[in-house]
């Protein structure tokens, strides 16, 4: 066990160990010219995390002139983490290491609005499958992140008020995981954790400036701002499905408020409008989908629209025209470089991206849209679990986490890392 570092030194260590693990520096040069900070202490913080266990030092690569470089590579098979991402009728459940490689994985449906015991209760058991199906975990479990559908204040971890998860307001599921597992453990709404998963593995690396929209129920936004996750005050940033579109008081949201954006053009209202489609005759193909399940879903029209059905076409655009006209007050407003469309209805015919690409550019400022594009999530349903791994390992790595677990070596056995820090 090594003694504690004072604090500058504990600064220079984050810095270092963040360039190692994203990738960004692979050799001592390297984070000398990147950091700022000199050979000298570049050179004494890799020795600690070397030390540590967190960095390797691979063989000396081909010389350049100079003395050969040897690389540097953060030891992402040091432990592990279990994530979990509760959908509105979904759970994703993965184990991974510490840089966010997927080493098993289990989807499966399910309804968040069973409450929060069942829906749990679950993810334990599949964590507990994962564990036992999925071959050379490595190491120690050095943390849990859970994702869910609704605004969560990230400091408590606790859902609050969640419009479709009857039964979550205010559940400790951090306290609960914590107890079980004996491990730091964070929690996010599923938006958020689309956007780091897309941003750290997806389609949206290398950009600063991002908004990730998911159309999957409900609709809501993930901020990538100036390379940081923005959460917000509370936690509640990017939830843009219930901005108000119309004052038509006959379209009434699942939150209780008139008009939202998700009441015209979330999944759950383009179901809905499938639906009066299949019984009113006018989609046969909806009708046979509405025989078949019982229901019709935004996927049923989705692929209804795939299929040129005229109805399912309209209402697809329609919904992607006030997608796009929401968003293009959120690009004047934030000015990214990139929107990514991400969700299960996002999975649809280019019809849907089509229509808010257009919205976008016709009511975005010239110089906002100028270098801007607008991009299909790239890693499907897995961008949520690879999300909450991000999220995990970014927090353990912080400069107010990494200290209080560093002595031990690992921060298995702390689940109080989650807690502010005292003074
Ligand atoms: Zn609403």
């Amino acid at each position: 066990m090594s003694s504690p570092l004072p604090d500058e030194a504990l600064d220079a260590l984050v810095l270092v160990l963040d360039e190692i693990r994203l990738g960004r520096s692979r050799s001592r040069s390297e984070l000398v010219d990147r950091t700022g900070l000199g050979r000298a202490i570049v050179a004494q913080r890799v020795g600690e995390l070397v030390d540590r266990g967190l960095v390797v030092e691979g063989a000396p690569g081909p010389s350049t002139g100079g003395r050969p470089a040897r690389q540097l590579t953060f030891r992402a098979a040091a432990g592990h983490v279990l994530v979990a991402d509760l959908g509105a009728t979904s759970v994703d459940v993965a184990v991974t290491t510490l840089d966010g490689r997927i080493l098993g994985h289990h989807d499966e449906p399910a309804r968040v609005e069973d409450g929060p015991e069942a829906c749990l209760d679950r993810v334990e058991a599949l964590f507990e499958l994962l564990l036992t199906t999925t071959k050379h975990v490595p190491g120690r479990l050095w943390g849990v992140g859970i994702g869910v559908p609704g605004p969560v204040e990230f400091g408590s971890g606790r859902p609050i008020s969640p419009p479709i998860m009857p039964g979550w307001d205010g559940y400790p599921i951090r306290e609960r995981f914590a107890a079980r597992y004996g491990a730091p453990v964070w929690i996010d709404n599923d938006v958020n954790l689309l956007a780091l998963g897309e941003w750290r593995s997806g389609v949206a690396a290398g950009h600063d400036n991002v908004v990730v929209i998911k159309v999957g129920s409900g609709i809501g936004a993930g901020i990538i701002s100036d390379g940081r996750l923005h959460r917000g005050a509370q936690g509640s940033a990017g939830d843009v499905g219930h901005i108000q579109v119309s004052d038509d008081p006959s379209v009434v949201c699942r939150c209780g408020n008139v008009g939202c954006l998700e009441a015209y053009a979330g999944g759950a209202a383009l179901g809905k409008l499938g639906e009066t489609f299949a019984r009113d005759g006018r989609s046969p193909r909806l009708a046979i989908a509405l025989d078949q399940s019982g229901l019709v879903t935004a996927e049923d029209l989705a692929r209804a629209a795939s299929y040129g059905d005229p109805e399912a076409v309209t209402a697809l655009q329609s919904a992607g025209r006030r997608i796009g006209a929401m968003l293009a007050s959120v690009v004047n407003f934030f000015n990214p470089s990139l929107i990514v469309i991400g969700g299960g209805v996002a999975n649809s015919p280019d019809m849907f991206l089509a229509s808010i690409r257009e919205a976008v550019y016709r009511r975005s400022l010239p110089l906002a849209t100028r270098d801007l594009q607008i991009a299909h999530s790239s890693l499907g349903g897995l961008a949520g679990v690879i999300g909450a791994s991000s999220m995990v390992v970014d927090q353990l790595f912080s400069r107010d986490s990494i200290g209080r677990w560093l002595e031990a070596g690992h921060p298995s056995g702390s689940p109080d890392l989650t807690l502010a820090r005292a003074g």
